[in-house]
């Protein structure tokens, strides 16, 4: 029985209210009382429940479909303003002993370079993003415990907070490894980790086994309750997600908020970031062999009413995504992106010195640019790109952190946090046309701080990072 109180995967997770959501939805999505209703109630940027959300996901109405679309950029803008967070992806290894089927780094293939890199190898990797400019980090690996332990994930963080080359630094590792025990979850918080990341792939039990065919990725449950061990271990803020391609996305879109009323429920604090990855060609991946790919609307659509029914969990979209494709989904609630990013080992230093082509690639990228390109980019959309990783060091994380949010505060951090960031960017990394193009923007952005207070505090902050001074701060 459905109980999002539960720390039971099958009752928080439960299939019957899922194919009852999906049933609900199907009948009411022409019912346009009953999608009103819905909207009033987002409107007023409080949330929704999966079943809400879930008649806004598939409503056919083209009119009713303009007003969510408008309602998730609102949202977006009073929630984040115009700033996006960047990152980018640290792959350790990619040794795994999983058989994910959708994956290419799964444990039958055998012709994949098997690579897991030293502790040099990763100062290397860690001088080269700093050298990009890059702040925030999302370290990955593959589930191998003989080669991956967790000792090594952990003397790796160590390694990647002491690197300080010229002015950089990384203030926020994010860790994308796979469900582990509480005892594990306890280690990785200790060790300063910014948000622990755990896409489920499938909330399709049936599915998820058939994808997972081996390997202890197979349990569904122990994948599934793995956030509720996380934040049992002290982690404070999770990072949820589905991999869109593998099964209905009605389905995952429907449990996916479940999971979020379910950690919120359970902990006080829902999931701090969702990310929204669609299955990517790879070595010997196809992705048209899965039957349930989305296309650039139904992913848009997907988006817009995450970004309704969850307005404080912040999103994230990768270079999986096109150039395009991103750009039309920042406006609808995306906070966070990637940037230059390799999907392969050792991938950035090797691409400072040319020497291998990316044969450990974990699945291609469609946004190429390099991170100066995509800075640049974002500043000419009118966005201000952020390398923040204030909140975290500040402690507000978790339920501090929501409770900003929800009161809409956020903001008064966060601006001039990304403006001060951004600012460090320009100064150490840009190029000479990111340069101008970002004085400008910043030299508007900083008269629209109310608070005359902060405003002058950020204005003498700024002069000061003109002159070398770093990592300022709200
Ligand atoms: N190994 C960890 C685990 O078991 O959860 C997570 C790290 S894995 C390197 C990161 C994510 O990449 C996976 O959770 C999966 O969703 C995604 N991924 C795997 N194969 C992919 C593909 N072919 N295209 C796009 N994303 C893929």
């Amino acid at each position: 029985m459905y109980n999002p109180k539960s720390t039971k995967a099958e009752e928080f997770i439960d299939n019957n209210e899922v194919l009852a959501t999906l049933k609900y939805a199907e009948e009411n999505k022409n019912n346009i009382e009953l999608i009103d209703k819905i909207l009033e109630k987002a409107r007023l940027g409080k949330g929704l429940t999966h079943r809400e959300a879930s008649v806004l996901l598939v409503c056919e109405n083209s009119e009713k479909n303009q007003e969510i679309f408008s309602l998730a950029k609102k949202i977006k803008q009073e929630y984040y303003g115009n700033r996006i967070v960047l990152f980018a992806p640290l792959y350790l290894s990619n040794y795994c002993v999983n058989g994910c089927v959708y994956c290419p780094y799964h444990a039958k293939n055998k012709h994949i370079p098997r690579k897991k890199m030293t502790q040099d190898e990763i100062r290397k990797e860690v001088i080269a993003l700093q050298d990009m400019g890059h702040k925030r980090i999302a370290i990955e690996t593959g589930e191998d415990p003989v080669n991956n332990p967790i000792e090594y994930v952990l003397e790796s963080l160590k390694t990647i907070y002491s690197i300080h080359h010229k002015n950089g630094a990384i203030r926020r590792a994010n860790v994308n490894i796979a469900a582990t025990t509480v005892e594990n979850y306890r280690k990785l918080k200790e060790a300063g980790i910014g948000t622990y990341i755990l896409f489920q792939e499938t909330y399709n039990k049936e599915s998820y086994e058939k994808l997972h065919p081996t390997g202890p990725k197979h349990n569904y449950e122990y994948h599934t309750e793995a956030m509720d061990r996380a934040m049992q271990g002290g982690i404070e803020d999770v990072g949820l997600g589905v991999l869109f391609g593998l099964e209905s996305y009605k389905y995952e879109f429907a449990a996916l908020l479940m999971h979020a009323q379910h950690l919120e429920a359970v902990y006080g604090v829902g999931p701090h970031t969702i990310s929204v990855p669609r299955i990517k060609h790879a070595d010997d991946i196809n992705p048209d062999e899965f039957d349930n790919g989305i296309d650039d609307d139904i992913f848009a659509k997907i988006i817009a009413c995450i970004r309704i029914a969850v307005p404080y969990t912040g999103m994230i979209i990768s270079t999986r995504e096109s150039k395009e494709c991103r750009k039309r989904v920042l406006e609808l609630g995306i906070s966070q992106i990637s940037g230059g990013s390799k999907t392969s080992v050792g991938g950035y230093a090797e691409q400072e010195s040319e020497e291998e082509p990316e044969e450990t690639a974990q699945f291609d990228v469609s946004d190429r640019r390099t991170l100066d390109e995509v800075i640049k980019w974002l500043i000419e959309l009118g966005y201000v790109p952020s390398f923040c990783t204030a909140c975290y060091r500040e402690g507000r994380v978790g339920d501090r952190f929501m409770s900003i949010c929800k009161q809409q505060q956020i903001h008064k951090f966060c601006h001039p946090n990304a403006i001060m960031t951004l600012m460090e960017y320009l100064e150490d990394y840009a190029a000479e046309p990111t340069k101008l193009a970002g004085y400008k923007l910043i030299e508007k952005e900083i008269e629209t701080i109310e608070d005359e207070k902060r405003k002058e505090l950020t204005k003498e902050y700024l002069e000061r990072i003109k002159h070398g001074e770093r990592d300022f701060r709200f």
